[in-house]
């Protein structure tokens, strides 16, 4: 029997989940049957309600202009309880097209706006003719990690009030080319552009949303260090 268990909500999973996203969740259930935790994990998708109590976490993937339209109508009927969630200091893990929703808007790359639901104070506007395709490394200096991964992306971001960055760029475009910064921390929310999928090449990472979980949920906890489990 686990010692623990944690609940996920994988958040429009059957619409956004371009580029292997979906491997996070195969990376946190390995390292958390590791760590003693049941790791049970729910689509929350369109016309479903949020409950914000149910979930010690939160995965929200990435996806192409088209799936983000769709999904950009139905978050704005969740905005109060994931604002609630990530007021909270509920855990979440939320890439590229993810990443966009949780911020102001993002202009797609035909130049529709894409309402997000500003639970973050970033935006995100689009560039012509041009993605962001390639090899990425980023360090982040408050945890002195550097992460791997691949992004893939039209949209360029800005970073607002609160937020700060999950990593600079060593090497690689980020968040929008321009600022060395990739990605954001804000409260117990990491969002990034990284694919490929980005907890596969960075177990600390998917250690620390597991830990800060679990002792979120539980308070002090008994777990193995990611030296005796990766
Ligand atoms: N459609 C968005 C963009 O191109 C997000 C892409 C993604 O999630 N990979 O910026």
């Amino acid at each position: 029997m686990a010692d623990y268990e944690l609940t996920l909500a994988h958040l429009y999973g059957n619409l956004l989940n371009t580029y292997g996203d979906n491997g996070n969740l195969l990376v946190l259930q390995y390292l958390a049957k590791k760590m003693g935790i049941q790791l049970d994990t729910e689509i929350v998708s369109i016309h479903e309600k949020f409950d914000a109590k149910k979930y010690d976490l939160v995965f929200f993937g990435g996806g192409q202009d088209f799936e983000q339209l769709i999904v950009s109508e139905d978050i704005q009927q969740k905005k109060a309880d994931l604002t609630d969630y990530i007021e909270n200091d509920g855990i979440m893990l939320a890439i590229c097209g993810g990443y966009q929703l949780l911020g102001h808007y993002y202009m797609g790359a035909n130049g529709e706006k894409i309402k997000g639901i500003g639970a973050l104070d970033h935006y995100t506007l689009s560039q012509e003719n041009n993605r962001f395709i390639g090899d990425i490394v980023i360090h982040n200096e408050e945890f002195d990690e550097t992460y791997y991964g691949f992004e893939n992306h039209n949209g360029r971001t800005f970073l607002g009030e609160g937020e700060r960055p999950l990593g600079k760029i060593v090497e690689g475009k980020g968040n929008n080319g321009e600022d060395q910064t990739e990605g954001v921390i804000y409260r117990n929310v990491y969002g990034s552009y990284f694919h490929g999928p980005i907890l596969a090449r960075n177990e600390k990472l998917a250690y620390r949303l597991l830990k800060t979980a679990l002792e979120k949920k539980y308070g002090t906890v008994n777990i193995p260090t990611l030296a005796e489990i990766a």
